[in-house]
């Protein structure tokens, strides 16, 4: 069990600028999100595409934002625990906060900051009956890592930029063979990539098939080794593979925290806009998931909101410091603790 002062629910824009207010406040803070990597939608949805409204900065992508974020927060050490959904929530008897996660992880704190955008990001999963027991094995919903797929026969199914841009990398990873799997004809990806996928095909390094996965076949000893094709004309047809990664794209889904008693409405949790709290003592709501009269999702809203609700939980816990504004620019205590 972890016992902290701060929990971070998502990793997105606002969690990440939050665990750097809330360093700033020395308020020490670990964050939580069921993704396997940091940035949120940014991450997600949109890395590499370009980002125009972060004030001061005229463009950046999603991914260089994310790694901005990281490495302004990176003073105050937050820790990050990815790929676990936060489940459970309840309030201890000494109005402590206790959370538990999908992987089994405990923490209690002693404020809950929940930056949770549109959602827990869940891949859209295969609908195959059974399939599921290969996740983590031979079935990957997250791009695995390069050595894994040295010497392998990889499928890559998908019809969209995730899954042309997966295939294209793993091109590089030297596996045994690598086909990418759609249910129809042509793929939705950026130009470049579509011409990158072309020249690929032409060399032989990448085969594309068509078809609908509605079955697989394991061998004796429980190996995943063809999936099952049905198409609109014609039989069934196998497709041989050891290893099969799944691009679909990503579902937000409110999931649990919407059973958690805190006031909502229209699927956001309605907060205090001076304080950013929730109808739950000592929980906070910062970026796109919160809402208040005038509510914009915009990364730069939920940045100002998360620095609302540093200030707010730095007057709440820090009883032992008088807090008030200061400067990064002046002020020797932030400058100490940003280690300048
Ligand atoms: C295509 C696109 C382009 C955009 N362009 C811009 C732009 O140019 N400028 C701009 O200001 N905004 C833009 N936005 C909006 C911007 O991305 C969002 O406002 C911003 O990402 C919100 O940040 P957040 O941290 O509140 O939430 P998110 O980025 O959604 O992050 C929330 C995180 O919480 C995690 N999470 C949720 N529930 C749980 C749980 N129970 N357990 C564990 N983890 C959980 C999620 O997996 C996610 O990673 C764009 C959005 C899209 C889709």
């Amino acid at each position: 069990m972890i016992e902290t002062d701060a929990l971070i629910l998502g990793a997105g824009p606002a969690g990440l600028f939050q665990a750097f207010q809330l360093g700033l406040q020395e308020i020490r803070a670990h964050i939580v999100d069921v993704l396997p990597y940091a940035g949120g939608q940014c991450a997600a949805l949109y890395a590499d595409k370009p980002i125009y409204d972060i004030p001061g900065v005229p463009v950046c992508t999603g991914r260089e934002l994310v790694a901005s974020l990281q490495q302004q927060a990176a003073p105050f050490a937050p820790t990050l625990h990815l790929g676990q959904e936060v489940t459970t929530f309840s309030t201890l008897p000494d109005g402590r906060l206790q959370l538990a996660t999908s992987a089994g992880t405990r923490f209690v704190a002693r404020a809950l900051f929940i930056a949770a955008g549109i959602g827990a990001f869940q891949p859209r999963r295969l609908r195959i009956a059974g399939i599921e027991a290969f996740e983590g094995g031979a079935l990957h919903y997250h791009a695995p890592g390069a050595a894994a797929v040295a010497g392998r026969h990889l499928v890559v199914a998908g019809g969209g930029e995730e899954a042309v841009a997966s295939a294209i990398a793993f091109a590089q990873a030297a596996p045994a063979s690598l086909t990418l799997l759609h249910r129809r004809d042509g793929f939705e990806a950026e130009p470049a990539q579509l011409a990158e996928l072309q020249r690929l095909r032409d060399a032989g390094r990448i085969q594309v098939v068509t078809g609908q996965p509605t079955g697989f076949v394991a061998d004796t000893e429980g190996r995943l080794t063809q999936l099952v094709l049905s198409h609109a004309e014609g039989p069934d047809t196998p497709l041989a593979l050891d290893l099969l990664l799944v691009r679909q794209g990503l579902s937000p889904r409110l999931g649990p925290l919407a059973d958690w008693g805190l006031a909502m409405e229209r699927k956001q949790l309605v907060v205090d806009p001076a304080s950013c709290l929730t109808s739950l003592p000592k929980v906070y709501a910062v970026g796109d998931i919160n809402h208040y009269p005038g509510k914009k999702k915009l990364i730069l809203c939920g940045f100002h909101e998360a620095t609302l609700a540093a200030y707010d939980a730095a007057e709440r816990l820090q009883t032992a410091r008088k807090v008030v504004v200061e400067y990064t620019t002046t002020s020797t205590r932030l400058q100490g603790l940003l280690g300048r």
